[in-house]
């Protein structure tokens, strides 16, 4: 089981599944959310989160022409989650907000191309300099 919450505690989560995939976002939509560089999200299966409190959510348009749901703390304004039509069923979770990840390492960098340059990637893993058509059923 894996637990998380915003940094005020008005909005918490239990998760009990382990994620599909970690991924690491550069894309300029993450770097205005995040107030930095990137996202690092933990994809895990909607079903598998439970969540408490009632997180402000925030709706924008992806350039693959999808909806992105954004879930945030309005009280206290920690991002908490990210849903995406393009990824029916699938919950990504902010990383920073999880009581401990210890292991839990990336797996992947994307849209690299919009990388700041003091924000450096880590050379040790995959990364595409935009999203790779990459889809849960094919796995990593
Ligand atoms: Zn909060
Ligand atoms: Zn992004």
């Amino acid at each position: 089981m894996r637990t998380g919450k915003c940094l005020c505690g008005m909005c918490s989560y239990e998760i009990d599944d382990e994620p599909i995939v970690i991924a690491v976002c550069h894309c300029t939509d993450c770097q205005r959310l995040s107030g930095t560089g990137h996202t690092t999200g933990a994809m895990f299966p909607e079903s598998s989160i439970r969540l408490f409190g009632q997180p402000a959510t925030y709706k924008i348009e992806s350039n693959a022409g999808n909806t992105v749901t954004r879930l945030f703390c309005g009280t206290c304004g920690s991002p908490l989650f990210g849903k995406n039509t393009g990824m029916p069923g699938f919950m990504t979770v902010a990383m920073g907000t999880l009581d401990t990840s210890d292991g839990m390492l990336p797996q992947v960098e994307i849209f690299t191309r919009n990388q700041r340059d003091w924000d450096h990637p880590n050379p040790a893993i995959e990364s595409y300099d935009t999203q790779p058509g990459w889809k849960p059923e094919n796995g990593i």
